[in-house]
């Protein structure tokens, strides 16, 4: 627990391991560059990370010796997706700390542990069941009702591996599109918006949160991150609260953001109170952070190697209003026409091939605020 054993401080000079080669890994790498600490990525495959770090070894997540040589030149590992095998964690974790740490990497890769998590904590959720064949969808959407979503419980991202169950549907060709694994079914939470929080856990119990996010998905990818979210003072510190509450429960450390559904509940003087519900923790930086590079103090990506290697947090403060862009497939084509816009900052991930649905970089705008 890192209440009980101080975090080991890597200096700057070192190397910090980072599982996985996409443009998070890139965007760690660089900040740890920034400050002196090299980065070297280990993947399956080479992605926009290998560009931009000192070392990388390209190798599966069950080569145990593979795995064992990289985790021994460097100082710490951490990872920029939770779907980490917790073996290769595992293994890891004999030669060097691996951090976050392999408990919140189990409790946020499956869905269900990770809702019996946030309600253990007194934290709302959409309502769930567990699913685990045709038989129990049926219990389920009795006990939830339609419309609700079938999700998997596991390496499910960006809408994949859920699916929509209406008055109507057949449970079990729905249980089989998703492969028959196993499931958890969701009520349909009717949010008025979504939010994230981002926000940094550091040694000593250290905590610091980005301003709250607002999101905007297109075809379940986040198009738009837009801060501050539209919400009230109050619901803003609740959401900070809830995040904090997650992460320490978590024993966490790193960069973890937490989705959450807004829900505007009408009241009869014609005002409303908002509701919030959890949706989904991601134990790493995020996308809906991406701003926080042009927008804050110190990025989310700098907050997460100084979280890791022990260092004191830096400031979230948030330079203006900011929006956040993604530029998805085709968009990243306009890179010229936004060169030329004199208030975008353009983040390019070096990916060659502008395929439909893929993030191919962003677009970040401050404003006065
Ligand atoms: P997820 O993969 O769980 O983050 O879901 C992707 C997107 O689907 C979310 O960002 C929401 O827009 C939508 N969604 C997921 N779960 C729910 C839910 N229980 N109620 C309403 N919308 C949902």
């Amino acid at each position: 627990m890192s209440g009980a054993k101080p975090l080991a401080v890597v200096t700057p000079g070192s190397t910090v391991g980072i599982l996985g080669s996409g443009q998070l890994g890139r965007m760690l790498a660089l900040a740890a560059a920034r400050l002196g600490v090299k980065a070297h990525i280990y993947a399956p495959e080479a992605g926009p990370a290998c560009d931009v770090a000192a070392r990388h070894t390209i190798a599966s997540y069950d080569d145990m010796q593979a795995l064992a040589q990289f985790a021994s030149n460097v100082a710490v590992v951490t990872y920029e997706f939770e779907n980490v095998p917790a073996d290769a964690a595992a293994a890891i974790a004999a030669h060097c700390p691996v951090l976050p740490g392999p408990g919140a990497l189990a409790i946020t890769q499956d869905r269900l542990s990770e809702k019996q998590f946030v309600n253990s904590l007194g934290i709302a959720t959409a309502p769930f069941a567990q699913v685990d064949d045709a038989g129990s969808l049926a219990r389920a959407v009795a006990q939830i009702g339609r419309p609700s979503i079938l999700k998997t419980r596991r390496f499910g991202y960006d809408g994949k591996g859920q699916t929509m169950i209406r008055d109507g549907s057949d449970l079990s060709a729905v249980f089989r599109s998703l492969g028959g694994a196993p499931c958890i079914l969701e009520g349909v939470v009717p949010f008025a918006r979504e939010i994230s929080v981002v926000a940094a856990r550091g040694a000593g119990d250290s905590f610091a949160a980005y301003d709250v996010c607002e999101n905007e998905h297109a075809h379940h990818i986040l198009s738009t991150t837009r801060v501050p979210a539209a919400i009230s003072a109050q619901t803003s510190a609740q959401t900070i609260s809830i995040a904090a509450k997650i992460a320490a429960g978590l024993d966490y450390i790193g960069v973890i953001c937490v989705e959450m559904f807004v829900v505007e509940e009408q009241q009869i003087d014609g005002g409303h109170v908002e509701k919030i519900f959890v949706n989904e923790i991601a134990p790493r930086v995020h996308n809906s952070g991406h701003w926080t590079i042009d927008g804050a103090v110190a990025s989310q990506f700098e907050q997460h190697i100084r979280a890791i290697c022990g260092w004191p947090l830096g400031s979230p403060r948030r330079y203006g209003r900011i929006e956040m862009r993604n530029l998805i497939g085709e968009d990243a084509h306009r890179w010229r026409d936004i060169l030329g816009d004199s208030a975008a900052s353009l983040h390019l991930y070096g990916k060659h091939e502008a395929r439909a649905g893929r993030k191919m970089g962003h677009v970040t705008r401050v404003f006065a605020e």
